[in-house]
């Protein structure tokens, strides 16, 4: 896949129909959200998606979430990306065209695409489903290589093109808008969960109510567990309490440490900046789990002995498989959940980045490709 600088318009190359084809022999050139260093602010330029081959669909994408790995990325807060970037790993759409060798997925159908599109298939974690774990490395959907060596790019476009083993169906039921952040922000917090057995006559306390903390209450509640959210202030308690927590806290108050010393089953912290990781352990009952699945850039710390003290376990998560992806899109479209979105269109991009960063989301910004 090349990137290109020129102005966006959207042309096929390959003058693709919108139905059940054969094998197509040429790119496609789509409008896509460009950024060309961790300083830069984003452009609208077109990239080129591969020709879809036998086993790949081509994909309308209709929205794509802005999850705050995506800032962690585009501003490279966790190390070197590679740039030009398209980021967007939270992706809803429709199938327009898919290769000859499809089984899974026709034309018109409703799809997502989350944060890898290919893995090895082979090692012992792809055969059991965890290809967020593979043992080659899985292929990213932007921010990382094909095995080709091609640079992927993300979601922040019109179009892409992928395998049909990495891309979801999304169960009607769920709008797409609402659907797309369940790509990356649903599946972070209901693997997790399942996990660590969040269920009825389990106390689960989720830390931070932003993107995959919102959706953490709903998943976390519709298990049947008993869900107490951890959040800065109290500013957000209305929407946890619809959300169906049971309970809300602010741990800027430090009452907040104390009322709740010993209470948590599982903590899940989703919070992207460092915390006092010692009175977040404390509210751990014996055997009790805390499980990040926020990524903070800076390396954490905390006294062994908040852990020895009730046999507590440190944990971490990173996504899900693909099998348990779509298990978690079907559940939440049987129990009617879907992400709380702003829409933006695509020239409100930095400002969204902006706010997420200061914690102001309600609850997942979502680009409409339509602007781009
Ligand atoms: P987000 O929408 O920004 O939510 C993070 C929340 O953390 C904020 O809404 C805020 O909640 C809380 N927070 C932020 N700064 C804080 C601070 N200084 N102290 C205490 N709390 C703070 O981000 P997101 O998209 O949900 O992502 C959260 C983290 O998970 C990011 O680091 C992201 O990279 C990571 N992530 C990991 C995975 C994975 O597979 N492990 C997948 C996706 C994302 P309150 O306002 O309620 O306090
Ligand atoms: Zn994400
Ligand atoms: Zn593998």
């Amino acid at each position: 896949m090349t990137f290109q600088s020129s102005t966006p318009q959207a042309s096929t190359a390959s003058q693709a129909s919108a139905t059940s084809s054969a094998t197509s022999s040429a790119t496609t050139t789509v409008p896509a959200l460009v950024t060309s260093s961790a300083a830069a602010s984003f452009e609208r330029s077109t990239i080129e998606r591969r020709a879809v081959g036998e086993h790949d669909v081509r994909i309308d994408i209709a929205f794509a979430g802005i999850c705050h790995s995506d800032i962690h990325q585009a501003r490279e807060e966790w190390g070197t990306a590679i740039f030009p970037m398209v980021p967007g790993h939270e992706i809803a759409g429709i199938v327009a065209e898919i290769g000859s060798g499809v089984t899974k997925h026709r034309v018109g159908d409703r799809v997502g695409i989350g944060c890898f599109v290919d893995s090895c298939r082979e090692c012992e974690n792809c055969l059991a489903g965890e290809e967020q774990f593979c043992l080659k490395g899985n292929v990213p959907t932007y921010n990382g290589r094909e095995y080709t060596g091609e640079e992927t790019y993300g979601g922040y476009s019109t179009g892409i093109v992928a395998d049909e083993n990495y891309v979801l169906s999304i169960p009607e039921g769920i709008s797409l808008d609402e659907a797309a952040p369940l790509l990356c922000a649903g599946i972070t917090t209901y693997s997790p969960l399942k996990h660590w057995g969040a269920g009825p006559g389990k106390k689960v306390a989720i830390v931070g109510m932003g993107g995959l903390g919102h959706m953490g209450v709903k998943i976390a509640h519709a298990l049947g567990a008993e869900v107490t959210v951890l959040s800065q202030t109290l500013s957000k308690q209305d929407d946890g309490l619809r959300f169906g927590a049971d309970d809300y806290f602010a741990t800027s108050d430090p009452a907040t440490f104390k009322a709740n010393r010993g209470r948590f089953d599982l903590i899940i912290n989703t919070v992207s900046a460092d915390l006092d990781l010692d009175a977040y352990l404390r509210m751990l009952t014996l055997d009790g789990s805390m499980v990040f699945v926020g990524l903070p850039e800076n390396i954490q710390q905390f006294r062994v002995f908040s852990l020895t003290g009730a046999r507590r376990s440190l944990a971490g998560s990173n996504i899900g498989g693909i099998r348990e992806t779509q298990e978690m899109l079907d559940f939440c479209a049987e129990h009617g959940l879907g992400a709380d979105v702003e829409v933006i269109d695509a020239t409100m991009v930095g400002e969204a980045y902006d706010r997420v960063v200061k914690s102001d989301v309600r609850y997942r910004f979502v680009i409409d490709t339509a602007t781009i």
